[in-house]
């Protein structure tokens, strides 16, 4: 099929769709009942284990020890039974490798006997302990030095489910991916390392507010933006196959320039497809809570109810696979890239952040009285500081090459770390520090004696604009990209708050605190100390504005644009030497994930830049010499019979085939120069001067192309087509 003829079949397609087809008996199946119902969750494990199996395991939950043989030999034995009850066939140990996707090995739990027959078999060791190839996964040099093996270690604080497939089921046990020194191989192990470090440092603060005692967790909910595009047209996109973004395309005629497609009516076939992928979520135990259309053309956001970190974490993974899987059963793509279009909107992924105990509650939350009060103020003096000291990691950790096109890009937070506190908790820690008097109220506000003014829950939009926000009672980062995984962000956050406490709770120790003044008179020390040296990094206007840019310029904050500048944050002895304190990560392991990350950049780009020669030779060069040829023959005929009309449109196409020639043909020996960069850092930085702005100029070329060339002899789908067409 030409090109113009499969985009015309992808239109015809999408317009001769039938009714979209129920998927299930929904009132056969009504969501109280599927919720959880594919999980070996708590109570499940309460139901189905002896009472002292249980307690044990319980135990281990609670506190992040070891399981013991014999109590994994039980949990083993009643799983495969639940599992087997369920249909399953099958069990998978799930990991998280430093890709950030999702990865499993499956075997059947079914072996042959001597007598012909066979048996289902799963063992605590199995359970517990798996061994799959991870030859293939990045270590960033790791196992290269010892040895290529990787084990896969059951994490028990994230519960086992079931994956349902129309053809079998299988058991998916979470875990952690370790070498077999221990080093880490993959995204959970630092979350579970950074949660203990972050419960250790919380409780040596809570200590003097008498809530410590109860683990202390963070906890996380992602709001995940994503778009939705009709397959055909994916299809008929090499960019979009390859690359998970266009390479090419004019802005549509009309964009989002109305605000007609935020909170509007959900299409029905997306509608029917969000059912369907909620309900798949719901089985899992994921408590997938609001949708609504996102501000572009053809985007949605879907968020769950925060969970603790880690579950969040495995959670969240689940439902970029799971949103994309049920997206295909409906005709339609899930796009997870951060910029899949250019000119339209990006996807993110906010992560909301708070930390909390069964005792302490959610340590973000202002409290009623007093000493609440005092204990909010220092939970959030030390993130105000850890956002300070550690801006850089923070814009380290979603780096990514497609991030990139959207942090900064006047819709997106941009690439400079600032904290809004909205105007009122503003107030509180201006009035604290300088000594004064709060307006509302008579007299200095005393920190451990008064209660705080009200401070308002925001709706989050009021403050989009700000990259790390107090939403009311927790953080919301809003850097980070909708396509990775919270994971990097999460570690970060968990460690450099474990930091921040560590910090406030040697003041606390320090000082006398032996009366609620007391406390409340060190509290106000801390206070004061990082609000002078610290809040430079608080900022309550408009993060888009060009005023800002300068602003933070003058306030000395870092703006680290781009993947190539931020990435190599990950390697420097001040981060590599946090993480190594609160034992999340040793220095080989920090230096081995920026080998990774950096290598991902330029594989990327590597790909993008191959497409755009190709797309370029066999689409994109052929569509407009065939316009050429057509306006010339033209202008011959009309020439023949003694007409003379002008050349300005042959000339403009003769023009902008000889720059994309040219362009291209420099791409073409850039990548040649590409690959004597001398080190990693200096082949990113190539591809961030050179190769990424030779890229975009020969877009341009393109672009202006696509508005001259006759629609019928145009190879791809237009922008107007994919975002529009539903
Ligand atoms: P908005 O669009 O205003 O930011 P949403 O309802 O879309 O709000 O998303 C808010 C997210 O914040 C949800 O995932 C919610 O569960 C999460 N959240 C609420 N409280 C906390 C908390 N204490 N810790 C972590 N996440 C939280
Ligand atoms: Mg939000």
């Amino acid at each position: 099929m030409s090109g113009h003829a499969s985009r015309v079949a992808a239109i015809e397609s999408v317009a001769n769709m039938g009714p979209v087809e129920t998927q299930f008996p929904f009132k056969d199946e009504p969501t109280s009942k599927l919720w959880g119902a594919n999980v070996f969750s708590l109570t499940m494990m309460s139901q189905r284990l002896p009472k002292s199996v249980y307690k044990s395991l319980k135990q281990t939950i609670e506190t992040g020890g070891k399981l013991d043989p014999t109590t994994a030999d039980a949990v083993a034995e009643a799983m495969k039974t639940w599992a087997l009850e369920h249909g399953a066939t099958h069990y998978a140990h799930v990991f998280y490798p430093l890709t950030g996707l999702t990865a499993e090995k499956h075997d059947s739990f079914f072996d042959p006997t001597s007598d012909g027959g066979t048996i289902a078999q799963f063992s605590g060791g199995t359970l517990i302990q798996g061994e799959p190839d991870g030859s293939s996964f990045p270590s960033g040099g790791i196992r290269a030095t010892f040895e290529a093996r990787g084990y896969t270690i059951w994490d028990v604080t994230s519960p086992a489910y079931i994956m349902q497939n129309p053809n079998g089921a299988t058991l998916c046990i979470p875990t952690a991916f370790v070498s077999w020194t221990g080093e880490a191989l993959d995204k959970k192990t630092p979350v579970l390392r950074s949660m203990q470090s972050l419960n250790e440092q919380a409780q040596r603060v809570l200590k003097f507010f008498g809530n410590d005692g109860a683990f202390v967790s963070s906890t996380a909910g992602a709001e995940q933006e994503y778009f939705l595009i009709d397959k055909s047209f994916y299809y008929s996109r090499p960019d979009l196959m390859a690359a998970k973004r266009t390479l090419f395309g004019c802005p549509p005629p009309k964009g989002q320039e109305f605000d007609d497609h935020y909170f509007g009516a959900i299409p029905e076939r997306v509608l029917a497809c969000m059912f369907e992928a909620e309900r798949e979520l719901f089985k899992l135990g994921i408590p997938a809570k609001t949708r609504h259309n996102e501000v572009a053309p053809g985007q949605f956001e879907i968020a769950p109810v925060f969970e603790f970190g880690n579950v969040a974490t495995d959670h969240q993974q689940l439902i970029m696979v799971t949103l994309q899987r049920v997206a295909e059963k409906y005709g339609l793509i899930c796009l997870l890239h951060e910029k899949p279009f250019a000119g339209v909107n990006g996807s993110g992924k906010h992560l909301n952040f708070s930390m909390g105990s069964a005792k302490a509650g959610n340590l973000f939350d202002p409290g009623d009285t007093p000493a609440e009060n005092a204990q909010f103020l220092v939970f959030c003096a030390a993130m105000i500081r850890a956002v300070y000291t550690w801006a850089p990691l923070l814009r380290a950790v979603v780096a990514s090459a497609s991030n990139d096109h959207r942090l900064g890009a006047n819709e997106a937070p941009p690439a400079i770390l600032s904290i809004f506190l909205g105007a009122e908790l503003n107030e509180v820690f201006e009035s604290i520090a300088a000594g004064k008097s709060i307006k509302s109220k008579k007299g200095t506000l005393s920190v451990g004696v008064d209660v705080l003014p009200p401070i308002p829950k925001h709706s989050g939009d009021r403050n989009r604009t700000s990259p790390m926000a107090f939403t009311g009672n927790r953080f919301e980062f809003r850097a980070v990209g909708s396509s990775q995984s919270i994971a990097g962000p999460l570690v970060a956050m968990n460690t450099i708050m474990a930091e921040s406490l560590d910090y406030c709770a040697a003041i606390l120790e320090k000082a006398d605190t032996s009366t609620p003044a007391k406390l409340g008179k060190a509290v106000e020390k801390i206070i004061k100390d990082v609000w002078k040296e610290c809040s430079k990094v608080v900022f309550n206007g408009d993060g888009y504005s060009e005023a800002w840019h300068k602003e933070a310029e003058k306030r000395g904050l870092p703006n680290l644009k781009t993947s190539a500048d931020a990435l190599p944050v990950l390697k420097t002895p001040d981060v590599t030497n946090l993480f190594k304190k609160f034992n999340v990560l040793s220095k080989r392991e920090m230096v081995s994930r920026y080998e990774v990350y950096a290598e991902q950049y330029i594989a990327t780009v590597n790909v993008e830049s191959n497409l755009v020669i190709e797309m370029v030779r066999t689409l994109i060069f052929p569509a407009a010499v065939r316009y050429q040829n057509e306006l010339a023959t033209s202008l011959a005929n009309l020439k023949s019979i003694g007409v003379e009309t002008d050349h300005n449109t042959i000339d403009i196409i003769t023009g902008l085939i000889k720059s994309l020639q040219d362009s291209t043909a420099e791409l073409v020996e850039l990548k040649d120069k590409e690959h004597s960069a001398k080190s990693v850092e200096k082949h990113c930085e190539f591809i961030r001067d050179e190769i990424l702005p030779k890229m975009l100029e020969i877009r341009g070329y393109v672009d202006q192309l696509e508005g001259y060339v006759a629609d019928d002899l145009w190879p791809l789908p237009t922008y107007q087509e994919m975002l529009f067409i539903k």
